[in-house]
């Protein structure tokens, strides 16, 4: 499932290469992803043009110059290619747009659990789930301050309050590992129970986790525009159950399954 240093690498790649490149044209070709009918979404898009992306929590937002924004989540498989016309046409390509310059962008899921809303930019509050999100956690404006602050409202264990979107958005489960792991704290603690000094490290945990992944998925994306799971070779602790940890060499701990694996030194994180 993409997480936060995967929408970034997207949102920058897009915005080297289609803002204020005209729309040439835009097809729906699997409805049940578009939360638009095909001709709005021809007739809303097709000589408009994106203007610079930007992203909160885990919704990738696409403005346009009409002011309309389509608003995509990729939920567990979604992706995109930026390709030219003779690319082959993957089967799940659920929509393309095509920019005068001969590329098109191609949404492709092949789930088919992806969302992508078509609405005006003024009313983005009618996009299911925008209107509960905290704060980005890359938001200049979510101080240390702030997060400490923010963060003495939700008593539960403390990877579940990471996760929770209405306490602050863009963690999902793969990078919550990886931050508790980096600063230290075990993730069923309640954060109750967790010194002002190790959340305060939670805090910057999180900057240094994005950052240095944000910087590898980026180098790594090319035109296929999906981290897929073998992208996340570098991640320390998630997805390695039973390997040495990073730190200490004790086999890693893993509990759950599927998308709800928690992955944590027993030995590094208290
Ligand atoms: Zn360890």
């Amino acid at each position: 499932m993409p997480e936060l240093p995967d929408l970034e690498a997207i949102r920058t790649f897009f915005n080297a290469r289609i803002v204020d490149i005209p729309i040439k044209s835009a097809q729906v070709r699997i409805p049940i992803v578009v939360r638009a009918s095909g001709e709005e979404f021809f007739q809303t898009l097709a000589g408009n043009a994106f203007e610079l992306l930007y992203r909160r929590g885990k919704f990738l937002v696409f403005p346009l110059a009409s002011g309309h924004a389509l608003v995509v989540n990729l939920m567990l498989s979604g992706r995109f290619r930026y390709v030219t016309p003779n690319e082959r046409m993957a089967a799940k390509t659920c929509y393309v747009i095509t920019l005068e310059d001969g590329h098109e962008v191609r949404y492709i899921d092949d789930r088919l659990m992806g969302k992508t809303y078509l609405v005006r930019h003024d009313e983005m509050q009618q996009v299911p789930q925008w209107a509960e999100l905290g704060p980005d956690i890359l938001d200049p404006e979510l101080t240390r301050e702030a997060f400490l602050q923010r963060i003495r409202r939700y008593t539960g264990q403390i990877k579940n309050v990471l996760l929770n979107q209405s306490f602050i958005a863009g963690i999902g489960n793969a990078y919550a590992d990886e931050v508790l792991f980096a600063a230290s704290i075990h993730p069923y603690r309640k954060r109750t129970k967790i010194t002002p000094e190790e959340l305060s490290r939670l805090y910057d945990a999180i900057h240094e986790v994005m950052a240095w992944a944000s910087a590898i998925v980026a180098e790594r994306l090319e035109n296929e525009l999906l981290p897929r799971d073998e992208i996340r070779y570098f991640l320390r602790v998630h997805q390695r159950g039973g390997q040495p940890c990073p730190n200490c060499g004790s086999p890693i701990t893993q509990i759950g399954a599927n998308q709800r694996i928690t992955n944590f030194c027993r030995h590094c994180q208290r």
